[in-house]
């Protein structure tokens, strides 16, 4: 297998992933001798906890478990291990990653305040935006991510939410700059860190207060779960834990054993998808069907010295346009795919390919594409058996 790992020099053995998490994510969140030396944290299925005398029951506040709903052995390990790679205060667990987006953005919901929302963020969160924390009477004002927000702060703005890259069209933020502009008039800050599976972003190391994500992409890494994470950074757990307790926010403990088992192998994924999807992005580049490529780890891209600054690495998802195509031929192209499966969702071991529209969700900034946008999440199959699929695919919109 040729990878071309030279051809970043954050590629392969020269990424700049910090070793540390190799170790950390092998370890965390695990005790074996506390389950008869079983390697993984057992799935623990419990609703009732039962107290041995009615003392213990006076005291069931401070018991660890008490109730299936405020977490078991299981959960509790996953919150653990999500909690030591995001170098987080706590985290706390919910059913899917749009559950955990909802949830920050209801703890800061009141009405008369203010939120700001990047226009390239993930399409629930404008969705969540205008059905729910509107109709409550909390204003919200989406801004150009490339612009930054020091304008559009408030007195009343509770809450300023970064996506990185955003979704779709993948430009990168200063996430510094708007870190600090939000810091200087005291404003909590969330960043959406799905597109780095944690690994490639510290955002709670840059002063970000909650980095969330949908651990039903990288965290899982095999399509078969979904669920949310949200680490919060210094001060910031407690609230958030109680807040997701009162909307009973709670994960499947097979889910949560799942995730675990996944999260074992996050960093030699992650490594793969990095090299992969770099070496499948810089092939497109050179492509006469292709008008551009939207991957920051590529150094034509706009947002490149920002990854660069920010980033130890790249994940597998990316965009790219095309030249227009009619749909009938694009469904060529499309339908004969051997390897590319079309769905949503991403982050596993598998290669998908679908058209977008990003035009359809945006307010604040146009975006003339001038082409079909595609979006390609790049598995773990052999880059070259990757880039012979697409080559027919383009072959076929002759
Ligand atoms: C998929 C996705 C989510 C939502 O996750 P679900 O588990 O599908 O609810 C949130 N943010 C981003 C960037 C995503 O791609």
């Amino acid at each position: 297998m040729n990878l071309n790992l030279t051809a970043d020099p954050r590629a392969g053995d020269n990424d700049r992933r910090s070793r540390a998490d190799d170790t950390l994510l092998a370890h965390a969140g695990r005790d074996p001798f506390a389950h008869d030396g079983a390697v993984n944290v057992p799935v623990y299925h419990a609703s009732t906890i039962l107290f041995p005398t009615l003392a213990a029951l006076d005291a069931k506040a401070t018991a660890r478990v008490r109730y299936g709903r405020r977490g078991t052995p299981t959960s509790f390990a996953l919150e653990e291990a999500v909690s030591a790679l995001e170098g987080a205060e706590g985290t706390v667990l919910t059913p899917s990653g749009v559950m955990a987006i909802t949830l920050v953005l209801l703890a800061h919901a009141r009405p008369g305040a203010h939120f700001l929302i990047p226009d390239n963020a993930y399409g629930p969160v404008r969705h969540a935006c205008n059905e729910i924390m509107i109709p409550m009477g909390v204003a919200v004002s989406f801004y150009d991510p490339r612009a930054g927000i020091a304008e559009l702060i408030r007195p009343e703005t509770a809450l300023v939410w970064l996506e990185a890259p955003g979704s779709q069209t993948f430009e990168m933020p200063d996430i510094a700059a708007i870190v600090a502009a939000a810091q200087a008039r005291g404003v909590p800050t969330a960043l959406d860190n799905t597109w780095s599976g944690g690994l490639f972003l510290k955002p709670l190391t840059m002063g970000v207060d909650f980095s969330v994500q949908a651990g039903t992409k990288y965290l899982s890494g095999h399509s078969d779960v979904m669920s949310g994470t949200i680490a919060c950074g210094a001060g910031r757990h407690e609230r958030m834990r109680a807040f997701a307790q009162r909307m009973g926010a709670c994960i499947g403990p097979d889910d949560a054993y799942l995730m675990l088992r996944g999260m074992r192998t996050l960093s030699v994924r992650l490594r793969q998808h990095h090299a992969s999807g770099l070496r499948i992005a810089q092939w497109l580049e050179g492509r006469p069907e292709v008008i551009r490529v939207m991957h920051p780890g590529l150094p034509s891209d706009p947002g490149h010295a920002l990854w660069s600054r920010d980033f130890s690495g790249a994940s597998g998802l990316f965009g790219f346009v095309m030249r227009s195509v009619e749909r009938p031929t694009l469904a060529r192209m499309m339908d004969g795919m051997k390897l590319f499966g079309m769905g949503a969702s991403w982050g596993g071991f598998e290669s998908l390919l679908i058209p977008v529209d990003p035009t359809a969700v945006r307010t604040a900034t146009t975006w003339a594409p001038g082409g079909q946008v595609m979006r390609i999440h790049v598995g773990l199959e052999d880059p070259e058996d990757l880039i012979a699929d697409l080559e027919a695919g383009f072959g076929r919109l002759a």
